[in-house]
C-alpha cells in the first residue's frame, strides 16, 4: 500500500508515531432486517456492546470523567430506557430509528427539565443515543481512543478528547478542525500533538492502519513506507533529546538577552493538569479556566466541591500567585443546562461575564467559593468577556455582598483582587475606564473579535492572527493604560506560546506572559534570545 501524505495546519506541536484509530460521526446507512424480532435481538446487541464499550473506558479515567461514564452505564441498563423503542419495532419501525425517536424524547424531556442536574444530563443522553446508533449501523463512532492511538476523524469535541487518555502518547489529526478552538487548545495544554485541516479524511480500500504525525509542520503521513517510519523515528529521537536539554533551564526565571525580567506564568483548566510539575518552574498560575471544571461535572458543581478544587491549586502554588477566572461558558464551550441553546452566534452571545450576570445564583456559588479559597494563598479573580465597564463594577458589588456575607456567617475568607480579560476590542480601547486590579489580555478572543475572524473556523486561520498589527495595538494600549495607572497587564491567550510573536509581543511592554505548562521551556529558551 502506497503511504498517503497529507498536509494540513499544525494545531498542537510535537511529533507522534502510532496506530490509527478512525472516529466517524457518519451514521452508515443500514439495511433494516424488515422482521420485528430479528430488529429488537439486533437493538438489544447493540444495547449491550455500547454498555460494554463505556464501562471499559471507565476503568481507564477517573473523577468526574469516571463518573459521567457511570451515569451512562446505569441509564443503558436500565431497561424502561429501550422500552419506547422496542414498542416501535414490534410495530414495524427500523431498530436505528426505533432507538433515536425514543432517545430525542428522552432528550427533549432532559433539556426541557426544570432541575439543573436533569438539564445537565441531556448531554450524556445524546452520547448514549449516537453510542448505540453507532453500534446499530457498524460504524465505530465513538472513543475508541486507547493510549497511544493517532485518532483520524472530520473533528473532535472536547468531551470526547477529556474521556480519553492522553497519558501513553497519541496525537489527532483532523479532516477540518481549527488550531484557536479549545480542542486545539487543550491538546496544547496536554502536549498532544495535532494537525487540523487536512481535508476530507476518506480511504480507497481499508482505513490506515499506522500515521507519523508532524505537529510542527502540520503534516501526516498515513501507511508510511519503513524508510519513511525509519526516519520520522530518528527525527523523534533528536527531538525528545532537545526537549529535555530546553527542560533542564524550565525553573530559572526568564531573562531576556539584554536582562529584562519576564514573568512566565502557566494557564491550566483543572489541578490534574498541575500532577507531577514543579512549581518553581513558573512565576504563578495567570489562567485557571474553571468552565471544564463545570463542564465534567454532574450538574453544577456546588460551593464545597468548588472550594476544594481552588483551594488545591492555591496550595500547589506555594504563594505564588494564582488568577483564577469565572466561569467563562457559552461561544464554543457550552454547558448543557445552562448555557443558550439555537443561538445564531454563539461567540457573539450569552457568554463569560454575560451568562455569569445572567444567572446570579450559579455566580454566586462561584464567588462565595473563591472567597473562602483566598485563604490560602495570594488569588486574583478574573472577569471573562468583560465589554463594558458596569459589567465589572455589577461583578464586583456582588463579590463584595458575599464577602460580607461570608463574614457575617463567621466562615473564614478574604476578598481577592477582581480584575478583568481584555479580549473585546471595546475592553481594551476603554481599559482606562474600568475599575480592574489587574488586565489579562485574552489574545484568542481579542484577535478573532478584531478581526472578524471566528477561532474556530479553519478557511479563515489565516486572518485569525495575533501578530496583525490591528491587534498588537489593542495589545500597547492595554499595557499602556496598565503603566499608568499602575496595574499589572498579562497576556494569558494562546499568543504568548507561540515564540514567532515572543519579540512582537515584548515589544509591546508586555512583561508578564501566561502559557500552557507544556510551553514554559520553549518559552524561555525564546525570551533568552530576544534583545529589546
Ligand atoms: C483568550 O480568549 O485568549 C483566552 C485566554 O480565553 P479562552 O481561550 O478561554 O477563551
Ligand atoms: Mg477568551
Amino acid at each position: 500500500m502506497a503511504e498517503i501524505h497529507l498536509t494540513g495546519r499544525p494545531a498542537s506541536p510535537g511529533l507522534a508515531i502510532g496506530a490509527v484509530t478512525v472516529l466517524t460521526a457518519a451514521v452508515a446507512k443500514r439495511t433494516p432486517t424488515g422482521d420485528p424480532a430479528q430488529e429488537a435481538v439486533v437493538l438489544k446487541a447493540a444495547i449491550e456492546g455500547a454498555t460494554t464499550e463505556i464501562a471499559e473506558l471507565v476503568g481507564a479515567v477517573d473523577g468526574d470523567v469516571a463518573d459521567i461514564l457511570q451515569f451512562q452505564v446505569a441509564m443503558l441498563e436500565d431497561d424502561a430506557l429501550a422500552e419506547g423503542a422496542y414498542d416501535a419495532i414490534s410495530a414495524g419501525v427500523a431498530a436505528d430509528h426505533a432507538w433515536r425517536s425514543a432517545l430525542d424524547a428522552e432528550i427533549s424531556g432532559y433539556r426541557s427539565a426544570e432541575d439543573e442536574y436533569f438539564r445537565a444530563r441531556a448531554a450524556d443522553m445524546v452520547d448514549i443515543r449516537d453510542r448505540v446508533l453507532a453500534r446499530l449501523s457498524g460504524v465505530d463512532t465513538v472513543a475508541k481512543i486507547t493510549g497511544g492511538s493517532i485518532v483520524a476523524c472530520d473533528d473532535i469535541s472536547p468531551s470526547i478528547f477529556l474521556a480519553a487518555d492522553w497519558t501513553r502518547g497519541g496525537a489527532i489529526t483532523l479532516g477540518a478542525g481549527s488550531p484557536s478552538s479549545h480542542v486545539a487548545m487543550l491538546a496544547r495544554a496536554r502536549g498532544v500533538p495535532m494537525v487540523v485541516g487536512l481535508g476530507p479524511l476518506s480511504w480507497n480500500g481499508p482505513p490506515p492502519a499506522l500515521a507519523l504525525v508532524d505537529g510542527d509542520a502540520g503534516t501526516v503521513i498515513f501507511d508510511p513506507e519503513p524508510g519513511t517510519q525509519r526516519l520520522f523515528e530518528h527525527r523523534m529521537a533528536v527531538a525528545n533529546a532537545a526537549r529535555a536539554a530546553a527542560d533542564v533551564g524550565r525553573t530559572e526565571p526568564a531573562c531576556t538577552a539584554d536582562g529584562r525580567r519576564i514573568a512566565v506564568l502557566i494557564n491550566i483548566a483543572a489541578p490534574e493538569d498541575l500532577a507531577g510539575l514543579d512549581p518553581a518552574i513558573c512565576d504563578g498560575i495567570g489562567l485557571v479556566r474553571t468552565e471544564f471544571l463545570f463542564e465534567t461535572s454532574h450538574g453544577l458543581p456546588d460551593e464545597d466541591t468548588q472550594y476544594a478544587v481552588y483551594r488545591r491549586i492555591l496550595e500547589w502554588a506555594k504563594a505564588r500567585p494564582v488568577t483564577i477566572r469565572t466561569l467563562d461558558a457559552g461561544g464554543d464551550k457550552p454547558i448543557a443546562g445552562l448555557t443558550a441553546e439555537g443561538e445564531s452566534n454563539p461567540f457573539l452571545g450569552l457568554r463569560g461575564i454575560r451568562l455569569s450576570l445572567a444567572r446570579p445564583e450559579v455566580f454566586r456559588v462561584q464567588l462565595r467559593a473563591l472567597l473562602r479559597a483566598a485563604v490560602h494563598g495570594p488569588l486574583k479573580i478574573m472577569l471573562p468577556m468583560i465589554a463594558i465597564p458596569s459589567e465589572f463594577d455589577r461583578a464586583a458589588v456582588m463579590l463584595d455582598t458575599e464577602f460580607s456575607a461570608l463574614r457575617a456567617q463567621g466562615i473564614a475568607c478574604a476578598r481577592p483582587p477582581l480584575g478583568i480579560m481584555v479580549e473585546v476590542p471595546a475592553a481594551a480601547l476603554r481599559a482606562e475606564y474600568f475599575g480592574a486590579a489587574f488586565y489579562s489580555i485574552g489574545s484568542n478572543d481579542l484577535t478573532q473579535y478584531t478581526m472578524a475572524a471566528a477561532r474556530d473556523v479553519g478557511a479563515v486561520a489565516d486572518l485569525n492572527d495575533t501578530g496583525d498589527p490591528a491587534v498588537l495595538a489593542l495589545i500597547a494600549r492595554t499595557v499602556e493604560v496598565g503603566r499608568k495607572r499602575g496595574v499589572e497587564v498579562s497576556l494569558c491567550g494562546d499568543a504568548a506560546a507561540d515564540t514567532h510573536l515572543t519579540t512582537a509581543l515584548l515589544a509591546t511592554g508586555l512583561t508578564n506572559l501566561s502559557v500552557s505548562p507544556i510551553a514554559v521551556a520553549r518559552l524561555k529558551t525564546a525570551i533568552a534570545g530576544i534583545r529589546s
